[in-house]
């Protein structure tokens, strides 16, 4: 189904995308909405999601043989472009020598160490299949340190469809713009308190009424959720004293920001050391190199509360599986400083002229950042640095700009809400087409502004 040689996406989407209609197709037929994860489904955008055949560097080939410069990077995870030769090479080696034991291996605690050496407050961590895993695991383990109930989480914040933590989550359910999801019962959210973002005010009350019970606040490093939130200055500081002066945990979420932001992810790149650390971080994506590992680490006397050394009980039959932590470990080592300053380097690039585009466009607009995550909010707003703000998009102006996008062979996330992703494989080629693809896309959302 593949054509062995891409084609520019460069004429207009339903003809061009007839192989991933038809597949999209059979897909409803035996998979709810076509899709294996909601966003893909392009419902935010409408129109046909590509099926995608293959990958290599900045780009994606669909199964009708049209290239797309990708600005989704999985969601995060391809920090360095797809298939990486390093990467390609330590999955193939590790494929050779057998695809699952459900013993101890090796590369485990090579890729343990790895993650112990560049993210300082992490003294230990347990190895998970993904995100949402790492997260229901932090906030149990902090319920079972603890021995208090709540947890405090952010509206807008998303840490995977954990049932407690989906209560004014962002990512698929901004787009849907759904408050909470069905299944997940009144007891299982009960002990979740959800507070706006960068609000001092909100955090103090919580506390003063509940501090005793709150086992963490688990929060977004920096989110990327709603689009791209930095904490305001002050408050990661705020959320670290408030919790410690309490006895409550603080668990950062660091699976979209860790390892892409710097080599110790938010952490890493907010700077502010040891003393403001958090007691557990949770990572995924780039960690996993494309592959299904994700972790939760932190404090060492925290940690000895897991089973087997403790008794708060947690296990994956694939949790480490060697593929995963050959991939995630051939990334690490490959996320060099280099790559790190030319994903900056990308990313300042790419939001500059999508504002310029904007702006000659006449689209109001607003580009968040957090480090080399950013985000473009279709926006009247001079500031978003919270859920409520973030909402106030114009998702017709969004969905103009992605259509013009897509056909001229650009693939952003299909969502006004989410980071759009660059690697250090975007070289001046892939670039320059984004860039030529810009002030069209830019018209294209002037025209359908407030159209929805
Ligand atoms: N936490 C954050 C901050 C995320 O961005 C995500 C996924 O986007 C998750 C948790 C859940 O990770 P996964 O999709 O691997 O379960």
């Amino acid at each position: 189904m593949n054509a062995s040689t891409p084609t520019p996406a460069s004429t207009s989407s339903s003809a061009a995308a007839a192989a991933s209609a038809a597949l999209f197709e059979r897909a409803g037929a035996v998979i709810p909405g076509g899709v294996n994860s909601p966003v893909r489904a392009f419902r935010a955008v409408g129109g046909t999601p590509r099926f995608i055949a293959s990958a290599r560097g900045p780009y994606l080939t669909d199964v009708d043989g049209r290239e797309y410069v990708d600005l989704l990077c999985s969601w995060g995870p391809m920090i360095l472009g797809h298939a990486h030769p390093d990467v390609l090479a330590a999955v193939q080696a590790a494929a050779v020598d057998g695809f699952s034991f459900g013993t101890p291996t090796e590369r485990e605690v090579l890729l343990a160490e790895e993650i112990v050496a560049r993210v300082e407050p992490v003294e230990q961590l347990r190895l998970v299949s993904s995100g949402t895993e790492a997260t229901m695991s932090a906030i149990r383990l902090a319920r079972g340190f603890t021995g208090r109930p709540v947890v405090v989480k952010f509206a807008g914040h998303y840490h995977g469809h954990v049932d407690a933590l989906l209560a004014s989550a962002g990512s698929g359910l901004a787009t849907f713009a759904l408050p909470d999801t069905p299944g997940v019962t009144g007891t299982a959210a009960a002990d979740t308190i959800v507070l706006p973002y960068n609000d001092p005010e909100a955090l103090a009350e919580v506390f003063a009424a509940h501090g005793d019970r709150i086992a963490c606040v688990i929060t977004e490093a920096a989110a990327g959720n709603m689009g791209v939130v930095r904490p305001r200055p002050g408050f990661t500081e705020l959320l670290r004293r408030t919790t410690r002066e309490h006895g409550a945990l603080l668990v950062s979420d660091e699976v979209m920001t860790g390892f892409r932001v710097s080599a110790a992810g938010w952490y890493g790149y907010e700077g502010l050391g040891l003393e403001h650390a958090p007691d557990l971080l949770t990572f995924g994506k780039v960690m996993g190199g494309g592959f299904p590992a994700a972790a939760f680490g932190g404090r060492a006397d925290v940690m000895a509360h897991l089973a087997p050394a403790g008794p708060v009980y947690q296990a994956g039959t694939l949790s480490g599986n060697p593929i995963a932590t050959a991939a995630g470990l051939a990334t690490l080592r490959a996320t060099t400083p280099e790559v790190y300053a030319a994903v900056e380097a990308n990313a300042a690039t790419v939001r500059d002229a999508a504002s310029a585009a904007l702006s000659a466009a006449g689209v109001p607009h607003l580009v968040n950042t957090a480090g080399s995550m950013f985000s473009v909010f279709f926006t009247q707003l001079d500031e978003v640095v919270d859920y409520d703000q973030a909402r106030q998009q114009d998702l017709g102006a969004f969905r103009a700009f992605f259509h013009s996008m897509l056909d001229a062979g650009v693939h952003l996330p299909p969502s006004a809400f989410e980071a759009w992703f660059l690697s250090a494989s975007h070289d001046e080629t892939a670039i320059g087409r984004i860039l030529e693809a810009l002030p069209a896309a830019a018209r294209a959302a002037a025209e359908g502004a407030g159209r929805l």
